[in-house]
């Protein structure tokens, strides 16, 4: 059944042709589909009921189902289970600033990159999302919270650049004046680093905001922990950073995770500000999450805040990123895994 919501206005209009259906019929169809975010075609009441049978016989509406929700203790965060149409379980994270919200999608079930600070990474891989699963999250959450979402991060379960076409497209379908019209500079799009594809992105010319998950900026301590880093080096994954903000006027978010006695070091801030120099970029310092399986601890705050003077000193900007919902599990992948768990009976993480 063909996957309605992840249609662009051009495609559906050409779609509905064959259905004898009036052109202006098109744009009625997506507003439902990304004003409304209606997840079943009855819902449609201003299209002919013999037309929303015949959209019913030959489209789907794969929308998000709500299977868990955690909320943090001071509200700011809340944290979505999603049930997708084939039962694959995803993540989704709804944010609240000063500035509005801002809702972190998954792009994939699971992940095939394996970091090893990652609960998804350690869940192995399942499928793409389609363009219209992801924006599913976006709908579903803004349904959850009774407001609409302003800001979008491509940064839940799953590597976007990974899923390159459904990615780009769910941005081009967030992005239309059609449908929710988020603005390209609000919209986020992660990366462990796969360079070719920061380059092909480059290319698209989006005004998009490109995080990049750097962690360190020495090849070694970067192996340890992200095994992209055994395919592109820091060297060859900057330069890439560097043409993407000069051929788009965009700065760069770096994510550096902060680990105790690895990536801590001064000689790792050195290197940092050696390798950053002149770099249209900013650079968020989050200490490490705890998860089941790993040894790694988070750095001190005092070592955190010596870190961030050390960048600050050299003229990049930083931020100690605000620990966002750690009393609900909000790194990525943890809820997931303790409702699997829990579900099977077996501690979460656990070797069972
Ligand atoms: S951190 Fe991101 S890219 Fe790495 S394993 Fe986790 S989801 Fe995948």
């Amino acid at each position: 059944m063909a996957d309605i919501a992840s249609l662009t206005p051009g495609e559906l209009a050409e779609k509905l042709k064959s259905f004898g259906t009036k052109p202006y019929r098109a744009s009625q169809i997506f507003s439902w589909l990304h004003r409304e975010g209606v997840t079943d075609f009855c819902q449609m009441t201003n299209i002919p009921l013999a037309e929303r049978d015949l959209l019913k016989q030959s489209f789907g509406i794969f929308g998000c189902e709500t299977a868990g929700k955690a909320v943090s203790a001071d509200g700011s965060t809340e944290k979505y289970l999603f049930r997708l149409h084939d039962g694959e379980m995803i993540e989704t994270v709804v944010m609240k600033y000063k500035h509005g919200y801002s809702v972190c999608v998954s792009s994939q079930a699971g992940c095939k990159m394996g970091c090893s600070f990652c609960a998804t990474g350690k869940g192995g891989f399942s499928r793409n999302l389609a363009a219209s699963e992801m924006l599913g999250q976006v709908y579903a959450a803004e349904k959850n919270i009774g407001s609409r979402i302003s800001h979008v991060v491509i940064m839940g379960m799953g590597e976007p650049l990974d899923n390159y076409d459904n990615t780009l497209r769910f941005v081009r379908l967030i992005n239309d004046p059609q449908g929710r019209h988020i603005s390209a500079r609000n919209i986020s799009v992660s990366t462990c680093g796969l360079v070719n594809a920061i380059r092909q992105l480059e290319r698209e010319a989006l005004p998009v905001t490109l995080s990049v998950s750097l962690h360190s900026a020495d090849d070694t301590i970067r192996a340890q922990l992200m095994p992209i880093a055994q395919k592109y080096s820091v060297d060859e994954l900057l330069e890439a950073c560097r043409s993407f903000s000069e051929t788009t006027g965009r700065r760069i978010s770096f994510e550096h995770i902060m680990i105790k006695g690895l990536t801590d070091s001064p000689h790792c801030a050195k290197l940092l500000c050696e390798k950053l120099r002149g770099m249209l970029c900013h650079v968020n310092l989050i200490a490490a999450n705890l998860i089941d399986g790993e040894t790694f601890e988070p750095s001190d705050k005092a070592v955190i805040r010596e870190f961030a003077k050390m960048l600050a000193d050299n003229n990049i900007n930083t931020t100690i990123r605000r620990s966002l919902g750690t009393d609900i599990q909000a790194a990525c992948g943890q809820l997931k895994q303790q409702h699997t768990c829990s579900r099977i009976g077996c501690r979460p993480g656990g070797d069972q």
